[in-house]
């Protein structure tokens, strides 16, 4: 049965080996298979009609059913078209050919019941409906629900495989198969979420006979798709859980109680302790560790990443933190390296600009066991990095690194290191069990104390003057401020300029020696931005002019203002990730978010989100219904992101459902043993097959 699906398109009717090439190379279409799971991406409604006289004059496909009253040719040469006056029993409109009309003209039949189907247009000041469709009523066969629309490409276009070619395609295979697509979910599960078999939900993906059909083949596929998703993420979690022994560090260790009793710069967070805790639990379980750290911004996760290496440096084994940009990664190292001068341990630095020899000097101090903690970015990665005896690696990530990477970590010793994974933002709920499904959870969900809500608001630069009376009173109070400025690298002269104007401006309005203003951008030399820098830590300075350098890291706890400007063109989670840099002192803080007068209207949502709350959470939740998930996690991802039908913005539901059910069914039968999950197992095998980073873990 298989075999049938598994036949080269070639070889359905209407294809041959020119058309196979193409649909191999434009569409990834191999198979009959790959072309029944080739989803139309949008429907248009042939199941009713209407009436002339309230037609939707806008650019939306309509559907008429009447007969033709009268034809004529009218213009000359170029401006040469065809008209025929259509009508039904509440109107009439104009159809117009502009070309072909030796062809068409000949077959228009007068008073004789036709279906119009085509898009309305205004042509010199009327409406009509230029090339239309045209189908004789009595000749109408299935067009009577929704019509498939298949996306399709130039090239495929040339060959005539537009979206009508393809659905014809799909009509030719349709039959021939019908009858032999096997369903691949197991019967129970179908019968408890209330779903069509895998042959009705694909009859009915392509041809829906109405709404309801459709939308019972979407749900079915939807469903199966996030299941086996969640299924493959939770069997990886199974199997790292199961068969994967991990480094067990037995005690809390001297370097942690040392630091803990003596060094901690605050008391913990009862969050941040029940984080420790259940990683603990980890250490102590002697399985493999693969946990997500997930909590807002300024919620402390970089200390419980401190405390949890040096359990593991505690128990004889080295540490490393990997960060996603060098910025980072410098930054880290600097705070890490000022908390550790008590306890005198070997930490360094390595990243992709360190020099040939230094990086030697590193490379061995690694392999010798005499530094105990390596900060760095994925240069860590490289297969030249080698450990004496790495027992755990903290990834800070912001959403940057996939699973291949991940996993690459793990070969770094013979027992693979136990892996703590936090986040920037928070992810989205869907997202976090799709993209992190294997790993498991835990949450800070609670900020350090005494910090003080930060408030938000949106002024359009008209309120520039205000703004700039706002920061006054501000410095007059003893306050600093950021002015951050975009730098996207499309558009980096212009931004650049922009950086500058707005350092001019400032400047001005904040003249010496009144005021001190510092610039730190991405053009200057690493010492002269170092200087800048440390001149607004000291407090030296009162503004610091930017672009997004200080998006990750800065801690300077009197800076209360956050002024962004043309904040439209920032990101919901970049403009969160700024204003975390305020809000970390005593004082009341504020984020101000400049922008045009004009916004479109994804632009406003996202400052009203901004204004409307601190929550990381729900802001992520808001940033990806305007983004998707393709950009809000990045392509490094792209594998999980390959799905056909299920949208993980929209799908929400779906996802959790799903995931329950593939949870209740490895409960009951985690190898897939039982008769009923005979057809389950080969899907699954097959999954696997194609994943070769599974046939490691495993
Ligand atoms: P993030 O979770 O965004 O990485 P950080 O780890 O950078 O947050 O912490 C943000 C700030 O909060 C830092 O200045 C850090 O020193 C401070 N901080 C962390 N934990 C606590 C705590 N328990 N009490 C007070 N301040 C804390
Ligand atoms: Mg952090």
């Amino acid at each position: 049965m298989n075999q049938l699906l598994q036949t080269p398109i070639e070889f359905l009717k209407g294809v041959g080996p020119q058309r196979a090439e193409l649909l191999q190379k434009e569409i990834g279409i191999f198979t009959f298979k790959d072309l029944l799971e080739y989803y139309p991406f949008r429907y248009l409604d042939r199941s009713s009609y209407h009436r002339i006289s309230d037609l939707p004059y806008v650019d939306t496909s309509v559907q008429l059913r009447g007969v033709l009253k009268e034809v004529k040719e009218s213009g000359v040469g170029r401006f040469k078209k065809l008209t025929a006056r259509f009508e039904d029993a509440s109107g009439t409109i104009d159809l117009v050919w502009f070309q072909g009309f030796q062809w068409i003209k000949p077959n228009l039949k007068l008073n004789v019941e036709y279906q119009v189907f085509g898009k309305a247009k205004l042509y010199s000041s009327t409406w009509n409906i230029p090339h239309p469709e045209l189908t004789l009523f009595s000749e109408l066969t299935i067009r009577t629900g929704l019509q498939a629309v298949y996306s399709s490409t130039e090239k495929l276009s040339a060959r005539n495989l537009h979206s009508k070619g393809i659905e014809k395609l799909v009509h030719a295979l349709i039959p021939q198969i019908y009858g032999f697509i096997p369903e691949i979910l197991p019967e129970w599960i179908c019968t408890q979420h209330n779903l069509i078999s895998r042959e009705k939900a694909l009859l009915g993906i392509h041809i829906p006979k109405n709404e309801q059909e459709f939308q019972q083949a979407r749900l079915r596929l939807k469903f199966e798709e996030l299941f086996f998703l969640q299924l493959e993420m939770l069997l990886r979690k199974e199997v790292s859980a199961k068969k994967l022994n991990g480094f067990v560090f037995k005690e809390l260790g001297e370097p942690f109680n040392t630091f803990y009793s003596q060094h901690m710069p605050f008391e913990l967070t009862n969050a941040q302790k029940k984080v420790i805790k259940e990683i603990r639990k980890d250490f102590l379980s002697a399985k493999h560790m693969n946990r997500l750290l997930q909590g807002d911004v300024g919620s402390g996760k970089t200390l419980v990443a401190l405390l949890t290496m040096l359990i593991g440096i505690g128990s004889g084994f080295q540490s490393a933190l990997m960060a996603p940009t060098e910025i980072l990664a410098a930054q880290h190292f600097e705070s890490i390296q000022q908390l550790l001068t008590p306890l005198n341990l070997k930490v360094a630095l390595l990243t992709g600009s360190v020099k040939k020899g230094a990086r030697k000097v590193i490379h061995e101090g690694l392999l010798d066991g005499s530094i105990q903690l390596l900060i760095g970015t994925h240069a860590l990665l490289e297969d030249t990095v080698q450990f004496q005896n790495l027992g755990l690696v903290v990834i800070d990530e912001q959403h940057r690194f996939g699973v291949a990477q991940r996993a690459k970590m793990w070969r770094k010793n013979t027992v693979p290191p136990h892996v703590l994974i936090m986040t920037a933002t928070p992810i989205p709920r869907t997202l976090a069990m799709t993209f992190y499904g294997d790993l498991e959870v835990s949450v800070i969900d609670e900020l350090p104390p005494g910090r003080k809500p930060i408030s938000t608001i949106h002024r359009f630069e008209s309120h520039r003057m205000r703004l700039f009376g706002f920061m006054k009173e501000q410095i007059t109070l003893g306050r600093q401020i950021y002015v951050v400025y975009p730098l996207i690298k499309e558009s980096e002269t212009l931004d650049f300029h922009n950086l500058m104007d707005g350092f001019e401006a400032v400047s001005q309005s904040f003249p010496m020696p009144e005021y001190q203003v510092s610039i730190v951008h991405g053009k200057m030399r690493p010492e002269d931005k170092e200087f800048e820098m440390q001149r607004f830590v000291k407090g030296e300075t009162q503004i610091m002019v930017a672009t997004t350098v200080i998006e990750v890291g800065v801690n300077v706890p009197n800076a209360s203002v956050m002024v962004i400007e043309s904040a439209e063109r920032f990101g919901l989670s970049q403009l969160h990730q700024l204003r975390g840099r305020v809000g970390r002192g005593a004082e009341k803080s504020y984020c101000i978010l400049m922008t045009g007068e004009k916004l479109s209207k994804e632009g406003l949502k996202r400052m009203e989100t901004m204004v409307q709350t601190n929550d990381g959470f729900i802001i992520s939740e808001v940033d990806l219904q305007l983004r998707g998930p393709g950009d809000l996690m990045g392509t490094q991802q792209s594998g999980v992101l390959d799905l056909k039908i299920a949208d993980l913005a929209r799908d929400g539901q779906i996802v959790t459902i799903a995931r329950d059910a593939a949870r209740n069914l490895i409960q009951e039968d985690a190898d897939f043993s039982m008769p009923k999950h005979q057809k389950l197992k080969e899907s699954v095998q097959e999954i696997l097959r194609k994943k070769p980073n599974w046939g490691r873990i495993a």
